[in-house]
């Protein structure tokens, strides 16, 4: 008898190839991130996978913590694994049973049963009935409830025995390392978090670039973004995030170009630095966290423009979301509290007072030409500091 946790996935999405595929990799994300909890099994039968340790001191709460944030998973159940013998069956039913009592005040409960062994002597609802007589006689507190009772005791003979009564939903969404990859403009802002997750979900790897405007911008607002990459990584099986050098392409632009176009030719200067990265990287688009008519900068004629400076695809997964609906998505994740720290990021500090919400892309073109762009973008990646976050 040990201690099992069931894995269950929404297989009935995927089809051919692409199941085990799936499969595999969703496996092997489960596998990096529960190892260093200790030795661990992940295995799969009948689609489903039981992650198993016979470690001692394997850290079963933290495991289920990390399950609930790996993509691909639809929820997952702490089971106890019996011999498929009726008799071992009930003997752990009532031991499981009585520990549950002990902790929560149930008062009713249903059996559901599922054989998925025909060799086992009883059926499913044999089973039920039977079990469930089992139970009320070593129990009197206890009344069935069929249509709304406190706990239900399922029940899978299968060639083990697996017992258990909690469903906890999972992240749900695609395993990562199934959608190819995309760099996401990670600022220390509340939106572009979400942003990474919501690509994330769907099975993308993430890189991360940041632009840091030091002095401007203290050492504390990188610390922060390092610390939201580090929260968004638990979903993304690491994130390598790029430091990008900034401040001296912002004195340039505010030098030389006029100022109600400061911020939309920083932000194209954004996108053409980390499309150079993400290249580099083997990514296959850009992500960042802009949502319409947010801001003054976030208008359709701004999107345009910014979209203009680089040739991959942008995407904007918040585009039609509202702030409140983002920031409900920030908490469940956990990057809320560490966005809200009030550490500046560069974009106050290099405002313009008046900027147009309509930006003409001739003009942004024209008001460009001054700058030396190859030379500063160069400078800037040859100076992008990685940090490897796992
Ligand atoms: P966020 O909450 O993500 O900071 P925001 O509402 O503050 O977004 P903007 O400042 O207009 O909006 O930035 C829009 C997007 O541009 C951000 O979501 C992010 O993807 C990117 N961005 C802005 N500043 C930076 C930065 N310093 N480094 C990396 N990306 C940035
Ligand atoms: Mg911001």
């Amino acid at each position: 008898m040990e201690k099992v946790i069931l894995v269950r996935y929404e297989e009935i999405f995927l089809k051919g190839l692409n199941k085990k595929i799936f499969e595999n990799q969703l496996m092997r994300n489960i596998k990096d991130r529960l190892s260093p909890l200790g030795k661990v099994t992940v295995t799969r039968s009948q689609s489903r996978i039981y992650v198993e340790s016979s470690d001692q001191g394997f850290d079963w709460d933290e495991a289920i913590i990390r399950l609930q944030k790996i993509f691909g998973i639809a929820s997952i159940s702490p089971v106890e694994k019996v011999e498929s013998d009726y008799d071992a069956i009930k003997a752990k039913t009532l031991e499981t049973i009585d520990k549950m009592l002990k902790k929560y005040q149930y008062k009713t409960f249903k059996v559901e049963a599922k054989r998925g062994d025909k060799k086992f002597p009883l059926n499913s609802p044999q089973i039920c009935a039977d079990l469930g007589g089992y139970i009320l006689a070593n129990f009197p507190s206890l009344k069935v409830n069929v249509h709304n009772p406190d706990f239900i005791f399922y029940v899978e003979v299968r060639e083990s025995t697996y017992l258990y009564s909690e469903i906890i939903p999972g992240a749900k969404g695609l395993p990562t390392g199934t959608g190819g990859k995309a760099t996401l403009l990670l600022s220390g802002g509340i939106d572009s978090p979400v942003a990474g997750w919501m690509i994330a979900k769907r099975g993308v790897t993430i890189d991360a670039v940041y632009f840091h405007s030091y002095p401007y911008t203290s050492d504390r607002a990188k610390d922060k973004v390092v610390k939201l990459a580090e929260i968004l990584s638990r979903y993304c099986m690491g994130i390598n995030l790029h430091i990008v050098p900034f401040t001296d392409i912002q004195l340039k632009i505010n030098e030389k170009c006029p100022h109600e176009y400061l911020t939309i030719i920083m932000r194209r200067y954004m996108m053409k630095i980390a499309q150079r990265i993400a290249e580099k990287s083997g990514s296959l688009g850009l992500v960042t966290g802009e949502s319409i008519g947010q801001v003054a900068s976030q208008t359709m004629e701004s999107m345009l423009v910014t979209n203009h400076a680089v040739s991959m695809p942008v995407y904007r997964p918040l585009v039609g979301m509202d702030k409140n609906e983002v920031i409900d998505i920030a908490k469940r994740i956990d990057t809320y509290d560490t966005s809200i720290l009030p550490y500046e990021d560069c974009c106050t500090i290099f405002v313009a007072r008046h900027p147009v919400t309509r930006p003409s892309l001739e003009k942004c073109l024209e008001y460009e030409k001054v700058l030396d762009e190859q030379g500063l973008i160069d400078e800037a990646v040859e100076k992008t500091e990685v940090v490897k976050i796992l």
